[in-house]
């Protein structure tokens, strides 16, 4: 066992490389006695390929984002189980992009090519699908399922009684902050599901990546995440000083800061970010669209 994952009773904290920045990720591995299942085979190939031969019953995925099914094809003989709402980018690649919102087609040919190359991307046709606070008795091992939308529609954390572990998946606690840049991703439900994943009684707490495991509560770092939320919505306000276009509040580069590379990559985040917050800022009242500028009310 590499020296920083940990076993915690029935329950296997893999660390992923790279510190399980993007494009790999933390995963758990479960060892009930009815079943074993691993969840977001993201971390390392090697790691996963010694679990599969340790037994893998199923694959549980806490959402479609490419850096949680990287590796999951290792698997492929196993059920896949996903919440039913983030199934169907798994079941077509065009879908998959069009989830991202990728439109222009040069992006969208690079993606493809990635999405195939990287992350092994093929189609599946079939999913079991994981409900909404159901409980799930792995045999000495108990899971309830969380629902938590808000970074992807069917995004699922997990908590674990027996252990007092809470699974948070991608509400990560980074210093970045939430992503919701998504076609189908929301600031109001990210919020939310922050506010519930603070409020559930654990005593150790996995992320997906970067620190991953937390075995003291995170205390003010809930706070500071869900603060990020008003800390990028306070700069776009600050901006609009006069109405601005989109193209000129991209230009400020308010959520990242400085421009960053991959450029592609970043300008895209960027963009999307923004327009998720122009979108809920228009909701609130807080300011409107007057011809292509932004103002506020
Ligand atoms: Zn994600």
């Amino acid at each position: 066992m590499d020296m920083q994952d940990r076993q915690l009773g029935r329950i296997h904290f893999v660390y992923g490389e790279n510190g399980g920045k993007y494009p790999f990720n933390h995963s758990l591995y479960l060892k009930g006695d009815k079943a074993r299942v691993v969840i977001d085979p993201a971390c390392s190939l090697e790691k996963l390929t010694k679990l599969k031969s340790e037994g893998v019953d199923a694959v549980w995925l806490s959402h479609w984002h490419e850096d949680h099914i990287r590796y999951m094809n290792i698997f492929e003989a196993c059920p896949l189980w996903i919440s039913e709402r983030d199934f169907p980018p798994l079941r077509n690649l065009d879908i998959f992009l069009d989830w991202y919102g990728i439109e222009e087609q040069g992006a969208r040919n690079y993606w493809k090519k990635e999405m195939i190359e990287t992350f092994d991307y093929r189609p599946r046709q079939t999913a079991c699908f994981l409900r909404d606070d159901e409980m799930i008795d792995l045999g000495g091992l108990t899971v309830c399922v969380l629902p938590t939308p808000g970074h992807t529609p069917g995004h699922l954390s997990f908590f674990f009684p027996e252990e007092e572990l809470l699974f948070l998946g991608d509400y990560d606690l980074t210093t970045f902050g939430p992503w919701y840049g998504d076609l189908y991703s929301s600031i109001e439900e990210t919020i939310q599901s922050i506010r519930k994943l603070k409020a559930v009684p654990a005593r150790r707490w996995v992320a997906s990546h970067n620190t991953g495991l937390f075995e003291e509560n995170p205390g003010r770092l809930w706070d500071d995440y869900e603060n990020i939320i008003y800390r990028r919505e306070e700069k776009i306000l600050n901006y609009l000083d006069e109405p601005k276009t989109l193209e000129k509040i991209l230009s400020a580069w308010l959520i990242y800061g400085r421009p960053r590379e991959p450029k592609e990559m970043y300008e895209f985040n960027e963009r999307v970010l923004i327009c998720k917050h122009l979108k809920y800022l228009i909701k609130q009242g807080k300011i409107i669209l007057d011809g292509n500028r932004y103002a506020k009310t």
